[in-house]
């Protein structure tokens, strides 16, 4: 397998397909992926002339994985936070196995933190979202998670998946915000202000997003997400759409999800927008 000009999608999309193969007579297990394994066999099965030859857990503060040569470039180093949950872990292995069978011709050392492994959009030109849109299809091939997805969105859906797969909740919420054609935006929040937020196209093509890089963003006082006394809201309350987006119509509800993380001190909301939903500033045409 020439990996070197595949896509993210299509390198993750073929070895998919062999998974299935192997686990087509039920003695592996097709889910969740065993990434350990499959990085350390991928460089001699698929003859790439280099091979992962060692991944290791390493505990060192704010690190989260990081993946580098010796210097022939033949022998490549994968090291990961041990201290993350098996679910960040197993995507953290993944992101890097990205790296190795994307880029290990462009550079010989990758050293990725927390930020690296939340960036699904712009796969073009950024390796770090090429490594993300990577792991994300080799964890989560899209024709199983659609699959999955039957029922009427909540969070117990997505726990079903989180499960299935091996990874985090979060992870499991971007996969589905990455295909749907429903409005939709994930929030990550705690001590009552965003940390980090991501829309679906559609969300995002009606205004409704957040640019919590560039801006301390508060959760809006009247929310669920602001409510200390309710800690989950798995199947979603409507609430009035401006509540989180001001220039929504008045009479228009939303759906918010939330779940409180308690080992990592954050909140998880999920909010579901009306499809005729658009959260864009009334045009000014002064
Ligand atoms: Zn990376």
């Amino acid at each position: 397998m020439k990996t070197g000009k595949l896509s993210p999608k299509s390198t993750a999309n073929r070895l998919s397909r062999i998974l299935e193969a192997y686990s087509a007579d039920n003695i592996n297990k097709r889910f969740p992926v065993d990434v350990k394994d499959l990085a350390l066999q991928c460089g001699k099965q698929f003859d790439l002339g280099s091979e992962i030859t060692e991944i290791q857990a390493a505990d060192i503060k704010n690190f989260v994985g990081c993946l580098f040569s010796n210097d022939s470039k033949d022998k490549w180093k994968l090291l990961y936070n041990n201290t993350l949950s098996s679910g960040r872990i197993r995507f953290t292995q993944a992101h890097e196995l990205g790296h190795y069978l994307l880029h290990r011709t462009q550079k010989d050392s990758f050293q990725c933190n927390e930020n690296d492994m939340l960036n699904w959009s712009d796969a073009e030109k950024d390796i770090e979202a090429q490594a993300d849109q990577f792991a994300s299809y080799l964890l989560m091939p899209l024709d199983d998670y659609r699959k999955q997805v039957t029922s009427r969105i909540n969070m117990d859906l997505f726990s079903h998946c989180a499960d299935r797969y091996g990874v985090s909740m979060i992870a499991s919420i971007l996969k589905w915000l990455d295909y749907t054609d429903i409005k939709a935006v994930l929030i990550i929040s705690n001590d009552g202000f965003m940390n980090w937020a991501w829309s679906s196209k559609a969300a995002f093509k009606a205004g409704a997003f957040f640019k919590t890089r560039s801006n301390i963003i508060p959760i809006p006082e009247k929310s669920l997400a602001a409510n200390t006394l309710i800690f989950d809201e798995r199947n979603g309350a409507n609430i009035a759409a401006n509540i989180w987006f001001e220039h929504a119509e008045r009479d228009m509800d939303i759906q918010e999800m939330k779940i409180y993380s308690n080992q990592h001190d954050m909140i998880i909301t999920l909010l579901v927008l009306p499809k005729p939903l658009e959260a864009w500033p009334p045009r000014n045409f002064d």
